[in-house]
């Protein structure tokens, strides 16, 4: 038997013989010689690296390559009876060969549960899609309380119930009263509502989550109304807590009044929303707190009762909220004892909660820059024309460009002065800020109209004419001509004003007809189709006219006013151009001395009494 990994054939010796080889590489030919003549001391075969290796006699190795068969070779061994190994290299091929496979399939089987594992994490994500994001804060997060919210008391004072129902639910529920669901807060943006909802989280120390109703409203149908189900799972378990969806207008609209059918996305978070607040049981703790700027356009649906059935009106401040709000974000910041917030309250009407805040934020910025430790008037001053106006840019050089915006802003500015029912100039100033604007002329609104809301027909011909005065400034210094563009902004809002006072206040020649509604945003599809005139293209001719000659007669008045003070806007002016701004009080000063001139010149001229001015 012939064992094929070390086969041993013994074979007879040959005498041996010398080789003519020796030093150089063996050849097929050589071996067999070496073989034949007995130099060969052994033969290791491997048939499968077609090679022979030979130890000779004298020690030396050879590697000579064969052929797979042999029989020459095999023959001339055994007759020499040089011993001849068989390797099988087989076998160890076979081993080298198992454990690269191994590795290979080791290697694919890594690689499998890893792509497995991305695509594990991959649906995981898309599963997770419904997983709400509300921002979570436990009991002890809350910090805001009442006392932070300022300006708005009726609106606390609404919300002090939902804190009674959240601390103690069974002195309501004792006496059968049901605890409300949810509290709808409408009010302009920056008024301070989400505030309102942290404070009374914090109030009632309980959780507070809030989510944005757009976050709601996803690329993939069906997330929303799943993503509104795991917040109300997860309210659930954290009840009794305030749930705060921030404007709720993004999925709440009115279904049905899209102009595309009805099935959206949007639409099935909402029923969905309806149906989560359906489904928790009174008294569960759960009270949702939502808000909106346009409650109009909710659908009905989500105010009946038992869903958001309360209202809370959360206004712009009047002074004495604006106050509150100052003092409540000054509390934190080092003001120095000179500024009177009082004041500022009552420079800043129509402004929100939130403009106040980042009044202060500004006057601290600048503060911190010019590295002063307390916040001055003028660093209020300097931020209020920041949130205002923008900021300041280059100042601009003594040019006929500088002259003209001059004039254009002190026609603004002396118009309103001269005017009984004008706004009172804050200042008037050259000092160009960015965006293009070259100067302007401000003024402190009248608090009593922002904070009522009513603005009579007479300030409403004031404000047109006063709008104009930048216009017929240019004209009659510098003619029909050469007026400028830099009006246009102001023909906007006079057209503006011109076009309510016709269409919607009946303050024209057309009666009290509302031809128009409010021009608010439209809300697709229903407001659509109200907000198409209904009135004849004969009547729309007529209003434009109408329109047309009310914008006319304010430039009209301007021109013609501003033209009677041509001395005095050129002394105005000239000092505007030498001082760059002009405060409202000197502005005044400045009109009263020359009327004041004018009135004394009139009177020595109508009692004769020769004047002090040279004869000529
Ligand atoms: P809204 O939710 O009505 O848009 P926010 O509550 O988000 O307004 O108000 C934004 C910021 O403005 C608040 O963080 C707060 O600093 C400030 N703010 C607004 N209203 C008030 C207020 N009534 N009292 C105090 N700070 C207010």
């Amino acid at each position: 038997m012939v064992d094929q990994s070390h086969t041993t054939i013994i074979a007879p010796a040959f005498g041996q013989t010398s080789s003519g080889f020796r030093g150089e590489p063996l050849s097929y030919s050589g071996l067999l010689e070496s073989i034949r003549s007995g130099q060969v001391q052994e033969l290791l075969w491997d048939p499968d690296l077609r090679e022979m290796r030979a130890t000779l006699i004298d020690g030396r190795q050879e590697v000579v390559d064969v052929l797979p068969e042999n029989p020459v070779l095999i023959q001339a061994a055994e007759a020499a009876m040089v011993p001849l190994t068989i390797q099988d290299s087989r076998q160890q091929q076979a081993l080298t060969g198992l454990v690269g496979n191994l590795l290979l399939v080791l290697l694919i089987l890594v690689g499998l549960s890893f792509l497995l594992r991305r695509s594990a994490k991959a649906a995981n994500r898309a599963l997770g899609f419904g997983r709400s994001k509300p921002r979570l804060q436990g009991e002890n997060d809350v910090k805001i309380c009442f006392e932070d919210v300022a300006g708005v008391n009726e609106a606390k004072e609404e919300l002090q119930e939902v804190v009674g129902f959240l601390k103690e639910p069974d002195r309501f529920t004792s006496i059968g009263a049901r605890i409300p669901r949810g509290v709808l807060l409408v009010g302009p943006p920056g008024t301070g509502k989400t505030l309102l909802a942290r404070a009374v989280a914090g109030e009632a120390g309980v959780h507070f989550f809030s989510i944005s109703a757009s976050e709601f409203v996803e690329l993939f149908v069906g997330v929303g109304a799943s993503r509104v189900r795991d917040l109300f799972r997860q309210a659930k378990e954290k009840a009794p807590c305030i749930v705060f969806i921030d404007e709720i207008d993004a999925v709440g609209r009115q279904r049905g009044a899209g102009i595309g059918g009805g099935n959206d996305e949007r639409e099935q978070t909402l029923n969905q929303l309806l149906t989560e607040m359906d489904g928790f049981e009174d008294n569960s703790g759960v009270i949702l707190l939502a808000a909106t700027n346009r409650p109009d356009v909710l659908d009905t649906a989500l105010l009946r009762p038992g869903r958001f059935d309360r209202r809370v009106l959360v206004d712009l401040p009047d002074r004495r909220g604006r106050e509150a709000i100052l003092n409540v974000h000054a509390r934190t910041r080092p003001m120095s004892p000179e500024v009177d917030l009082s004041a500022w309250a009552r420079r800043t009407p129509g402004f929100s909660g939130a403009d106040l805040a980042s009044l202060l934020n500004e006057a601290a910025i600048l503060t911190a820059r010019a590295q002063q430790q307390y916040i001055e008037e003028h660093h209020l001053m300097d931020a209020l024309e920041r949130v205002t106006m923008g900021l300041p840019a280059e100042p601009l050089q003594d040019s006929a460009k500088k002259r003209l915006i001059a004039y254009h802003e002190v026609g603004h500015a002396l118009l309103a002065t001269l005017l009984d029912h004008g706004d009172s100039l804050d200042k008037v100033t050259l000092l160009p800020r960015s965006g293009g604007v070259g100067g302007f002329a401000r003024f402190t609104p009248d608090e009593e109209v922002v904070d009522s809301g009513l603005i009579t027909r007479a300030k409403l011909e004031a404000q047109m004419v006063v709008t104009m005065g930048g216009r017929a400034a240019e004209m009659v210094v510098f003619g029909r001509q050469e007026v400028t563009q830099g009006a246009s902004s102001d023909i906007e809002k006079l057209t503006t004003i011109a076009r309510e006072m016709v269409t919607r206040y009946g303050f024209s020649s057309l009666g009290p007809v509302a031809w128009e509604g409010d021009q608010a945003e439209v809300f697709i599809g229903r407001d659509w189709l109200q907000q198409r005139p209904n009135y004849s293209k004969d009547t729309a001719k007529v209003l434009d006219q109408e329109v047309q000659k009310l914008a006319k007669q304010a430039l009209a008045t301007a021109c013609d006013m501003l033209a009677r003070q041509r001395p005095l806007m050129d002394e105005l002016t000239n000092e505007l151009i030498e001082q760059e701004t002009i405060s409202g009080d000197r502005f005044r000063a400045i009109v009263h001395q020359h009327r004041l001139a004018v009135l004394e010149e009139n009177n020595q001229m109508a009692t004769g009494v020769p004047t002090c001015q040279p004869s000529k």
